[in-house]
């Protein structure tokens, strides 16, 4: 992953024809990138912040076939997307994992409404289940879960659902299509689209917002990818484009993981609005989740609502014994799920389905929006089909469901460097050269000066909270801390980038502005 060659390279080429371009660089374009680079299609990738800066790295971090959904009589929805989890779970190992959630309830009735339903969802997983569901009395509840409240608990059902780094796993896609020929870009806006003489859509023209050179480059098709961002995109093609998006903002808080005590993560069925929430075990702490308000606002750094903090603090204080408060927070992200719009009922948000939708422009304008991370594979396999099928390229078969993401690596070594793929060897040459780099860089969190050095030559960050966000999670796992190495980190990048003392200062200032949002 190197920006300043393959941009080299897309100056060098600037007439040529790509067969895709794909606009935004989350789940669903680098999903749909993938899918085109392997099918052999010539493929350029331009998103306009870093990397899964948007809703993309701001989940639950669950690889699910969503339990609520079923609730909602969704089930071809939840069929669809245990599939897609278990193709995860083999395709990319070492991002994800297998985890139990345990549900404790507090009526004989739920017992047998949570152990039937559970019982339907492992049905349901069928080849690619992860484990059979089960019905624990109290005091083996309270084992499993020390910081759960007793008085009243009839039990808990035991049920398997994977769990997973969501912007590693965006970085491991680029990774991926970048060796395969593609070209990835973060920080390249699209800014407008081109047509050729039939009116149809023809490329589009983007700027470098780190150097603010225009480009145009030409294609095939173009694929709207854009999230919560899509009609931005669509009024590029048709200024008159109806709103299809209802932003919906969920927010999660990072506690210490003395909250939960435990591996297994919590799922408490029913909160007062109707949802579930979720206190799940992540690097080392506990993330617990998530709220649905409708907005109207779209940004990519939205920030949490009071209201939305109070609400997670007090369903997790009915549950838990020692009870969190808001000086127990250790960072609070918000993200954006970009939703269907529902013209007749505009406030609905956690009605509205998770599937996604696919659609194509007079123009041509290829448009996918709505969905899960975890089916982020089969929407984008369904992209290219229905591109393909409008003619835009030529037929080649999908074959990313067998794709495995782990590089070559994998396995000779199961610790937690597992996440770098195939880098952990060079991490590892980096820490035999000077051992000191191998310590952790801070008491809180367990990655070293090692793996920044390494992020820094081969994962493209261009600002330190590219490395801090989103190549090593330390923001979102305790903002005050990541802000008190943010000055190593800079001092890091500097060395391995070339930047000067000015660049470091003004890095660092910014950062520590950012982590405001985050506390
Ligand atoms: C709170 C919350 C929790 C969730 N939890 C889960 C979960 O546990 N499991 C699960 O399966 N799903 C979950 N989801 C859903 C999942 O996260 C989303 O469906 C998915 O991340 C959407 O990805 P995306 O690529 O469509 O959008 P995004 O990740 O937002 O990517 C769109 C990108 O397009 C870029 N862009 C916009 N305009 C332009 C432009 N003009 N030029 C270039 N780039 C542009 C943006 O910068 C952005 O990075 C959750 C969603 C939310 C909000």
């Amino acid at each position: 992953m190197n920006r300043s060659e393959m941009i080299s390279n897309l100056k060098r080429d600037q007439g040529k024809i790509r067969d895709i371009i794909v606009i935004g660089g989350g789940a669903t374009g680098f999903g749909v990138a993938l899918d085109s680079i392997t099918r052999g299609f010539t493929t350029l990738l331009l998103e306009q912040a870093d990397f899964a800066t948007g809703t993309s790295s701001r989940s639950t971090k669950l690889v699910h076939g969503g339990v609520r959904y079923l609730a909602n009589g969704d089930i071809m929805l939840v069929m669809e997307a245990l599939h897609e989890r278990g193709l995860m779970l083999k395709n990319a190992p070492h991002l994800t994992s297998n985890q139990e959630f345990i549900i404790p309830l507090y009526s004989w009735f739920d017992v047998v409404k949570y152990y039937a339903g559970l019982k339907f969802y492992d049905l349901l997983s069928g080849r690619l289940s992860l484990g059979k569901s089960y019905f624990m009395n109290s005091a083996r509840t309270i084992e499993k879960l020390p910081n759960l409240k007793e008085e009243g608990l009839k039990g808990g059902i035991v049920y398997h659902d994977g769990q997973f780094d969501d912007a590693r796993m965006i970085i491991s896609l680029a990774g991926e299509c970048i060796n395969k020929g593609a070209t990835a870009l973060n920080y390249f806006r699209v800014t407008g689209l081109i047509r050729n003489e039939n009116g149809k859509i023809s490329g589009v023209k983007a700027r470098d917002l780190i150097s603010d050179e225009d480009y145009t480059f030409y294609t095939k098709v173009v694929i709207n990818a854009t999230g919560v961002f899509a009609d931005s995109v669509s009024k590029m093609d048709d200024p008159g484009s109806e709103a299809t998006i209802r932003p919906s903002q969920g927010v999660h808080l990072v506690l210490d993981s003395s909250f939960l005590q435990s591996d297994s993560a919590m799922m408490i069925p029913k909160t007062d609005d109707g949802r579930v929430l979720f206190a799940i075990p992540w690097h080392n702490e506990v993330v617990v989740g998530t709220t649905d308000t409708p907005l109207d606002d779209i940004s990519l750094e939205p920030k949490a609502l009071d209201m939305e903090i109070e609400f997670i603090l007090r369903t997790a204080n009915t549950y838990m014994k020692r009870p969190p408060a808001r000086k127990d927070v250790l960072s609070i992200f918000a993200g954006l799920r970009p939703l269907a719009a529902n013209p007749s009922n505009p406030g609905a948000t956690k009605e509205v389905s998770r599937r996604h939708k696919i659609t194509i422009s007079e123009s041509g304008l290829v448009s996918v929006i709505g969905g899960k991370w975890t089916t982020y594979r089969r929407m984008a396999e369904e992209t290219i089909d229905r591109a393909m099928e409008a003619g835009f390229l030529e037929k080649r078969k999908c074959t990313t469901s067998h794709l495995n993401l782990a590089g070559k690596d994998h396995g000779v070594n199961t610790g937690r460097l597992m996440i770098y793929g195939d880098g952990l060897a060079e991490i590892e040459n980096i820490i035999k050269d000077d051992p000191s780099s191998g310590l952790p860089i801070h008491k809180d969190f367990p990655f070293t000066r090692a793996e920044i050095i390494y992020i820094c030559r081969k994962e493209m960050p261009v600002n330190i909270d590219d490395v801090l966000a989103r190549r090593t999670r330390a923001l979102l796992l305790n903002a005050r801390a990541s802000a008190e190495i943010a000055p190593e980190v800079a001092q890091i990048m500097a060395e391995t980038l070339g930047y000067d003392q000015e660049w470091q200062s003004a890095q660092v200032r910014t950062y520590r502005e950012l982590t405001g949002k985050y506390i």
